[in-house]
């Protein structure tokens, strides 16, 4: 069967090479007569595929000196808690900038755990743009600033880095983390999901700045306290140990590829035979302001919605799949992560033109 262009916005594609690789080792990895799943974390086999994604993983987000990596548990959606369970307590307060239904529920979360503020809302146009900085009310005092730097369903994305002064900047990267390159010294703390651009759901990267471990409230589970599992190299708990070796693997085959500038000129090449077509159509329309494009998941809607499950079952027949929008944004949405090859944005714009030609 061959294989289908998956525009799923997560768990999400993962290139073919990788999936070979983890077919071919999964009776028995490099002659040690076991799968990757049945080994100890502590054994020497697993340990050199963890520390081997971490030292890429490291290399290829240049993580400075003074940063630790965190491979943990709990996804994005648990981080909305485990964040402020460990940054807030510095001062009580935190900021946060919010573009779309993720940070709107990163704030709703971190409410629960000390005095969060909207510091920007996107909110009364419809969460189709980044409010620009001079917009923004900052606290002097908050803990932290937090962003979602790519809004996966609204398909909003920041195109450029806030400036919080002695704030710590606080990032949501799941949706285009190793998607392009990233200053990290410029963030106190960045977390990604896995499952949009670095392998299966499980896996939760957290990237600190060593200043900010040791504050924690004292309700934090020890599991989710980063200070906890700095010190012990992510394993305070068994790590999701399968989840990091396919990850490590996507690690090797991004840097293989030319690293992150390659992944940022791939991705855009992709987008814009996207974007393109959506600008001169006029049977399908994207709503996001031009500036805050996403050059991930790109939401488009047909002129008149009575077509919208037609439109699916065509697409689906050519093998273009998962391209219904999520349930509160309708319309369509097509992710466009690293391991989409531009092939399948061309197939999929081919199928477009063919519809409107089909339905004008
Ligand atoms: C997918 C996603 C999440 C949720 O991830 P979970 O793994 O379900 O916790 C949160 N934030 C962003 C930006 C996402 O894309």
């Amino acid at each position: 069967m061959p294989r289908v262009f998956n525009f799923s916005p997560g768990p999400a594609t993962l290139p073919e090479p990788v999936l070979r690789q983890a077919a071919d080792e999964m009776l028995d990895w490099q002659g040690s007569g076991m799968s990757v799943m049945e080994m100890s974390h502590r054994g020497p086999e697993f340990m050199s595929i963890f520390a081997r994604a971490q030292a890429l993983a490291r290399e290829l987000l240049g993580i400075p000196q003074g940063y630790t990596l965190l491979f943990m548990q709990g996804g994005a959606i648990g981080e909305n808690a485990i964040v402020p369970m460990n940054l807030i307590g510095r001062t009580g307060r935190a900021d946060y900038v919010v573009t779309g239904g993720w940070s709107q529920k990163s704030l709703e979360e971190a409410a629960r755990y000390g005095a969060v503020r909207t510091a920007a809302s996107s909110e009364a146009a419809g969460f189709v743009s980044v409010p620009p900085q001079d917009a923004w009310q900052l606290d002097p005092g908050a803990a932290y600033v937090h962003i979602c730097s790519n809004e996966t369903i609204g398909g909003v994305q920041f195109h450029w880095t806030p400036e919080t002064g002695d704030v710590p900047l606080v990032a949501d990267m799941s949706s285009d983390i190793m998607s392009r390159p990233v200053d990290v010294s410029r963030y106190g703390l960045i977390y990604a999901g896995a499952q949009k651009n670095l392998g299966p759901a499980g896996v939760t990267l957290v990237i600190v700045r060593d200043d900010l471990l040791g504050h924690a409230l004292p309700i934090c589970p020890s599991a989710f306290n980063y200070a906890v599992q700095a010190e012990a190299g992510s394993m305070y708990n068994t790590p999701p140990t399968y989840a990091i070796y396919i990850a490590g693997l996507v690690f090797e085959h991004i840097q293989r590829q030319g690293g992150l500038a390659a992944m940022a000129a791939h991705n855009r090449a992709k987008a814009a035979v996207l974007y393109d077509y959506l600008d001169e159509s006029r049977f399908f329309q994207n709503r996001v302001a031009r500036e805050a494009r996403s050059l991930m998941n790109v939401p488009f809607h047909l002129r008149d919605p009575a077509l919208d499950a037609q439109f699916l079952a065509g697409a689906q027949a050519r093998g273009l799949v998962q391209l219904k929008g999520h349930r509160v944004a309708g319309g369509m949405r097509a992710s466009l992560y690293n391991a989409m090859p531009i092939e399948g944005v061309q197939a999929l714009v081919a199928y477009m033109k063919d519809f409107e030609a089909r339905n004008r």
